[in-house]
């Protein structure tokens, strides 16, 4: 029986590896699927940090994934999976329209993504995998904070300083032209406190 599968954990917790892990044994085995990202750091590709890349397809926010799981579909005859990158960045329709590819067509679909944004709030795609997946397993791979407790937020910092207000997507900063935008995992109380190292 097919699933929706959601997989959860901060930055830095092997997401885009897993994903390129998963992704290259289903094709080992035979299987034909699809590997889906979004903004990812290279155009195009799930990258990991660890330097492996994949070409991908980029999952604009108009894309009908449905449609282009028929297509696929009609194409090669099968569909046995799709691996998603970066899946926090998806609409939530998109996630009822893999929930949908997952109950019509019978194909796996393993997502990947952050739980909350630097805000300390759930991203609009999270929340949806969330409530509609299968499976929700939290990845291992645990970050510290600086003071050693689990790192479980996302701080963001402009020139250094963390901030609480902005768009949950920057592609770079309009608000602080030249400004240098960066991200830290830090504890709850950590990233409440805005102590960054
Ligand atoms: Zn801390």
């Amino acid at each position: 029986m097919a699933e929706l599968r959601f997989y959860f954990g901060t930055m830095g917790s092997g997401k885009s590896t897993l994903a390129l892990q998963i992704h290259h044994n289903l094709t080992s085995s035979g299987q034909n699927g699809l590997l889906l990202t979004l903004l990812d750091r290279s155009e195009s590709a799930v990258s990991s940090r660890l330097g492996v890349a994949q070409p991908a397809i980029e999952v604009h926010r108009d894309l009908d994934l449905v449609g282009l799981a028929e297509e696929v579909l009609e194409e090669h005859g099968s569909l046995e999976y799709l691996v998603c990158d970066e899946a926090q960045f998806y609409q939530p329709r998109q996630v009822d329209q893999l929930a949908e590819i997952v109950d019509g067509l019978g194909a796996d679909v393993y997502a990947f993504g952050l739980l909350t944004d630097f805000r300390g709030v759930l991203f609009a795609g999270t929340q949806r995998f969330l409530e509609l997946a299968d499976r929700r397993q939290e990845l291992q791979v645990e970050a510290r904070c600086w003071c050693t407790r689990p790192a479980t937020h996302n701080a963001r910092l402009v020139n250094g300083l963390q901030v609480y207000e902005g768009d949950v997507v920057v592609v770079g900063d309009t608000d602080h032209p030249g400004a240098a935008v960066s991200y830290e995992l830090l504890c709850r109380r950590h990233w409440s406190e805005g102590r960054n190292r």
